[in-house]
């Protein structure tokens, strides 16, 4: 298939143009999330991005199909070996098992992913239904030579692989080696500093819930086997796609590559999309924080979640977003405006197969050229403003709608209908005030009057008495 589709590879440090592994079909993983609390705007910033990548790759006509895992096991807090287990700590938090918090949360974010309009893969798959693939791919990669058990545990053994920090410059790479992260713990059953767990057996937590039996005892997987496994599982040996967050790149998915090379014996994933993080004033979001937004209380606040959506797609996903009220409110209010400006669009007449492929194309061009979703959202306002008939418009805005999801051609019209419905109840709410008004009047209860005319005031309405009857006025 002919196309020129391409984006920044972390891992090549270029932007490449997509040649899959199968002409036409693109295999796609992505990094799911941990179900231990809610998803904060941070990560669906993540996945908002990807949901872009997946539906600009159908729009430029390729088959994807896509695999995300749900971690609910293995994930500690310091996303190396040591640190809290995260799902532990969610259910000590809220007096629950570790399987209904990961229940609760797993349907949490999916529901935050449809008030987002981001796409369900088209496999989900929790990490502990796949606990005899985990334990297979362990007992290969021990065969091999690539692991060995120390202290309960099994670890991988980074000394056998030639480039163990794939993703690092060569100077990078040196200091890696010199000063191998120093704020992890250490762990003496360790060969080499940059080993990681694949099994545990003995961990300090003595109270983890959920544990298995395998060859070396009974007890868990380590976090970075599951995307591993998961995704050989679902896509074969060759993965064409692989996304995250840059906080995935390392350890996570250098650690990845290391399991999945050595177990399969030959290269894996050709294509590595990194999202950079939303940040807030204090600096990078995260869960383990406590204090951290997500999209109900987006909601709480009166925004609408795909106002959000429209924030992540105006800037580029490689570049840091900070988030702050004033700028969401800036595009939340142009949302507004587009959305009622496009439901004033008849939609009667031809569409101008012309004007069609020529907005169609730099749409294209836009999305291809590294996702540039800003780019792609200008060619939006360009279709608006554009000399053209409304049916071409609206055409056009739904088709730029299969990638953006920003409900372009619906929303305005809710955002029209609850405002005239408003009006019609204001309406309605004056005229008894009027009559009350001329009842009390009738009465001689003056004082009454007086006091509905302050109440309409109050609510920003003036009434006049005039010859014609009583009328009214927004003030
Ligand atoms: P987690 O649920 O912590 O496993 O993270 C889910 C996804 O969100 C991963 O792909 C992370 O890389 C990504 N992520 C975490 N924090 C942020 C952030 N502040 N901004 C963007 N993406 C993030
Ligand atoms: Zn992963």
């Amino acid at each position: 298939m002919e196309n020129n589709f391409r984006f920044y590879n972390t891992l090549t440090r270029e932007i490449e143009t997509v040649i899959p592994h199968k002409d036409g079909k693109i295999a796609m993983y992505t990094c799911g999330p941990t179900v231990y609390h809610f998803a904060h705007i941070g990560n669906l910033r993540s996945y908002i991005m990807e949901d872009v990548l997946e539906k600009s790759l159908r729009y430029v006509g390729y088959d994807v199909k896509r695999v995300m895992n749900i971690t609910d096991v293995g994930h500690l807090s310091s996303d190396a070996d040591t640190g809290e287990d995260k799902m532990l700590k969610g259910a000590k938090r809220e007096h629950k098992t570790v399987m209904e918090i990961a229940g609760f949360y797993t349907d949490a974010f999916f529901e935050d992913c449809r008030k987002l309009n981001i796409k369900r893969p088209d496999v989900v798959e929790p990490a502990t239904n796949c606990i005899s693939e985990f334990i297979h791919m362990i007992e290969v990669l021990l065969e091999k030579g690539y692991a060995y058990q120390a202290g309960g545990n099994v670890y991988f053994d980074t000394s056998r692989l030639e480039d163990y920090f794939v993703f690092s410059s060569a100077v990078e790479k040196e200091q890696l080696q010199v000063g191998v992260r120093e704020d992890v713990e250490e762990d003496e059953n360790k060969r080499n500093k940059n080993d990681f767990v694949l099994w545990f057996t003995k961990s300090k937590f003595e109270d983890q819930a959920l544990k298995w039996e395998s060859p070396w005892g009974t007890g868990y997987p380590g976090w970075h086997i599951e995307c591993s496994c998961i995704g050989i599982k679902h896509l074969g040996e060759y993965m064409d796609i692989h996304c995250g967050g840059v906080d995935n790149i390392f350890p996570h998915h250098t650690n990845e590559i290391a399991q999945s090379e050595s177990y399969l014996g030959h290269p894996w994933c050709k294509y590595w999309f990194h999202v950079n993080h939303l940040n807030d004033q204090s600096g990078k979001m995260s869960k383990s924080k406590g204090d951290f937004l997500t999209v109900s209380l987006l909601e709480e606040k009166g925004y609408d979640p795909v106002a959000y959506r429209m924030f992540c797609l105006q800037s580029h996903y490689r570049k840091p977003l900070v988030f702050s009220y004033e700028n969401l409110d800036n595009v939340a209010s142009a949302y507004e405006k587009l959305v009622k400006k496009i439901a004033t669009f008849q939609d009667e007449g031809e569409v101008d197969a012309e004007a069609f492929a020529t907005y169609r194309e730099r749409f294209v061009d836009a999305i291809s050229n590294d996702l540039n979703t800003s780019m792609a959202i200008t060619v939006v306002y360009d279709v608006v403003k554009a000399d053209m008939n409304d049916k071409t418009k609206l055409a056009l805005l739904e088709d730029f709608d299969k990638v953006l999801s920003l409900n372009l051609t619906t929303a305005g019209k809710a955002l029209l209908d609850v405002g005239s419905s408003v009006d019609t109840d204001l309406e309605q709410f004056i005229n008894s005030k009027i009559a009350e008004r001329a009842a009390a009047k009738k009465a001689k209860d003056f004082a009454k009057a007086d006091a509905i005319r302050e109440e309409l005031l109050a609510k920003g309405i003036a009434i006049k008495d005039t010859r014609e009857g009583v009328v009214w006025e927004r003030v």
